[in-house]
């Protein structure tokens, strides 16, 4: 039976800590502030923003949102996008995906400045990460590596495996796991022998967006799982990329669905947007 990775707990320490950190930032006349946008009325977005706007005013963090509707043009987004750019009182910019399909999201992101690009989603702060240069890291896959090390494991010199290679996870997490010195391989839908690929893993991160995808077969025994999935099942239950039942066994640790990978990325984006304000 594996050690279950308690992700509440550990975005709620990380909060914790930020939390004092911003009453510091206070003291010395600092305030941190977070825009969020929301286009449109999808449910699931608007979910996310709220539990977003709950974890500003728990860390202390100053949140306006800006809930549009879904005819808002593009150029009206990228008008309100350059006045929050020029706003002193606003550290962090965070536009939620997805956009409606007639705004481009590639060209939303990248007007956001990249001083305030608190989900680390911009082509600058990609490029930094990519050459091993400070910059705004993307929430999810810095919220991993806050979750193997607070968990007690060592990425260095182990064999990890992402399944999954978005923008927003895959790439990102790969490339972080590469800097805490790990061994990486990346897996993707054009892999042959994924289940040969992704039992060599120690650790085994998984983002391809299937549910229950992942069974044991394709874990090693002993390994660390992170499981970045989310889906809605029939009856409303939710679950992971990962079969956790199937996997519990044979794992050494295993994130849950709900419980795991999902609050770590609303605390890193706390994170960032406390980050943005000390810059
Ligand atoms: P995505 O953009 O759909 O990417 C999925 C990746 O999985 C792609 O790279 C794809 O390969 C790969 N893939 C698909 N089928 C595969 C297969 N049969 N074998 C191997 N690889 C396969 O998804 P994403 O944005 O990275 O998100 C992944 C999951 O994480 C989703 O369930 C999403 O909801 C969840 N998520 C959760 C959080 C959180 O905070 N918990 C944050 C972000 C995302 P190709 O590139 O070859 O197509």
């Amino acid at each position: 039976m594996s050690r279950i990775i308690d992700g509440k707990a550990i975005a709620a320490q990380i909060k914790e800590e930020l939390k004092e950190e911003v009453a510091l930032l206070g003291k010395d006349g600092v305030t941190v502030g977070l825009a969020v946008i929301l286009v449109g009325d999808d449910a699931a977005s608007s979910i996310y923003v709220n539990n977003k706007k709950k974890a500003c005013e728990y860390v202390g963090i100053r949140s306006v949102s800006y809930e549009l509707s879904k005819d808002t043009s593009q150029e009206e987004l990228l008008a309100l996008i350059d006045r929050l750019n020029h706003d002193d009182t606003v550290n962090g910019i965070l536009v939620q995906l997805p956009l409606p399909a007639h705004i481009d999201e590639e060209t939303v992101i990248t007007a956001i400045s990249s001083d305030k690009d608190v989900d680390g989603f911009h082509t600058e702060s990609a490029g930094r990460l990519l050459v091993g240069k400070k910059g705004f890291l993307p929430c999810t896959p810095a919220g991993i590596i806050q979750l193997i090390r607070r968990s007690g494991f060592t990425i260095e010199g182990k064999e990890c495996v992402v399944i999954g290679r978005s923008n927003i996870v895959g790439k990102p997490m790969a490339v972080l796991l590469l800097r805490e010195n790990g061994t990486v391989t990346v897996a993707h839908s054009k892999t042959e022998n994924l289940k040969e690929v992704a039992s060599r893993a120690d650790i085994l991160v998984v983002a391809v967006g299937k549910p229950k995808f992942i069974t044991a077969d394709y874990v090693k025994e002993g390994a660390v799982v992170i499981d970045v999935g989310i889906h809605r099942l029939e009856g409303k239950k939710l679950c992971g990329d990962v079969d956790f039942d199937d996997v519990q066994e044979k794992a050494a640790a295993i994130t849950p669905v709900p419980g795991g990978v999902g609050p770590m990325t609303i605390a890193m984006l706390m994170a960032n947007c406390v980050e943005a304000a000390k810059r």
